[in-house]
């Protein structure tokens, strides 16, 4: 009888510390996928004059994590209007780093700049599967570390899921591998009724049309091994300004860059249906990105910011990286440096060539400077700011 009473005890107990340790972890795990959700702060700097939601656009993306910050940055001035896209592929940093610098200290002296950092906001907040990657990484400045993430090149499938054998693109019916159906940059120009990506592309499209945009520019990265890098991928809308700004890189700053024209059959890309389906004039700039080549080592933090890793260097001894790499990696602030010098460029040419469509920018970093000064020098610290200053 006592001996029952006994194991009567011991199973409760057990129970109960099984119970609690499951809460424990429960409340652990729900609390780090809550915290991916936590978009970085960023500084509205000297030039911005309103921030709207996306959803404002296509209210069918109101209230889920795919939902994102737009920034104004307005000079007042009649002029041209250029919106600057970030984070299509939440991989690909650098884009979304140049669109925090250009916030945080365009002075934007005619026109008006639009920018999203995180286009596919909801990418952010997860990681490609297979690729172990941190989900945040640490950008070195003056006053300490500024944090920032790192997401996947695909939506978040918690927003849309199962991926179908294949993806049919809509409007042209072309098709691809089934995860491309969560590609953003597959997606365009979307559709209001459509898929969760596709509903993504159908608001910055219409934020296009809506805001009478006249350029856009997409920032990516690539793999160091993949041909497409180092290059602006022009449609052929914008061929003229982004061949002038290309060899105005060149000569002015010493920074080479590609010119490559959209092809025709490649669809869903920015550079393809935004020009096709809108006013705009369109160019998507490539930089390297190491975290994205299949022969790295280990996916680290530092390695997001250096792209130095030993087994890309030991494939570029042989001959198959595509761009010069050596020992001293591809730094953020090379990456970084490039988009911003050929954003500059791009809106000087345009500048010239369509003077009602002009808008003039200054007091952001180019190539040169980032590399000479570090990235980290021109970033704010947002603990400085007040909370209706992020
Ligand atoms: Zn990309």
């Amino acid at each position: 009888m006592v001996d029952k009473e006994v194991d009567r005890r011991r199973r409760y107990t057990k129970a109960t510390i099984v119970l609690i340790t499951t809460l424990v972890f429960t409340f652990a795990a729900s609390k780090l996928i809550m915290s991916s959700y936590e978009v970085e702060p960023i500084v509205k700097g000297p030039s911005v004059r309103e921030v709207k939601r996306l959803s404002h656009y296509h209210p069918g993306i109101a209230g889920t994590p795919g939902d994102t910050d737009v920034y104004f940055l307005d000079s007042g001035t009649p002029g041209g209007t250029a919106l600057m896209l970030g984070g299509i592929h939440a991989t690909e940093v650098a884009g979304m780093l140049t669109s925090v610098l250009f916030i945080e200290t365009a002075q934007v002296n005619q026109g008006r700049l639009i920018i999203i950092p995180h286009s596919n906001n909801s990418a952010f907040a997860t990681q490609p599967a297979e690729d172990a990657f941190v989900p945040v990484f640490y950008i070195e400045t003056g006053w300490g570390k500024r944090w920032f993430r790192l997401g996947d090149r695909l939506t978040n499938p918690v927003l849309q899921w199962p991926d179908p054998d294949a993806y049919a693109h809509y409007p042209s019916g072309q098709i691809l591998s089934g995860s491309e159906v969560r590609n953003l940059n597959r997606a365009f120009p979307g559709r209001p009724d459509g898929l969760y990506t596709e509903q993504v592309a159908y608001a910055i499209t219409q934020l296009i049309i809506e805001e009478d945009c006249d350029l856009v520019v997409d920032m990516h990265e690539a793999s160091a091994m993949y041909p497409v890098v180092n290059v602006m991928v022009s449609h052929a809308n914008a061929m003229d300004i982004a061949g002038m700004a290309a060899m105005t890189m060149d000569f002015e700053e010493g920074v080479y860059i590609g010119v490559e024209a959209s092809p025709e059959g490649l669809r869903g890309l920015t550079h393809r249906e935004v020009g096709d389906h809108t006013q705009a004039k369109v160019i998507l700039m490539e930089t390297a990105n190491p975290i994205m080549d299949y022969v790295r080592g280990k996916a680290t933090e530092e390695l997001v910011v250096t792209g130095k890793d030993e087994f890309l260097l030991m494939a570029a001894e042989r001959g198959m990286v595509t761009i010069p790499y050596d020992e001293n990696g591809v730094p953020i602030e090379e990456r970084v440096g490039r988009h911003s010098s050929g954003m500059q460029q791009i809106l000087s040419i345009m500048s010239m060539m369509y003077p009602d469509s002009a808008i003039e920018v200054e007091g952001v970093p180019k190539h040169a400077e980032l590399k000479e000064h570090g990235l980290g020098q021109f970033l704010k610290n947002p603990s400085d700011f007040s909370q209706e200053a992020l």
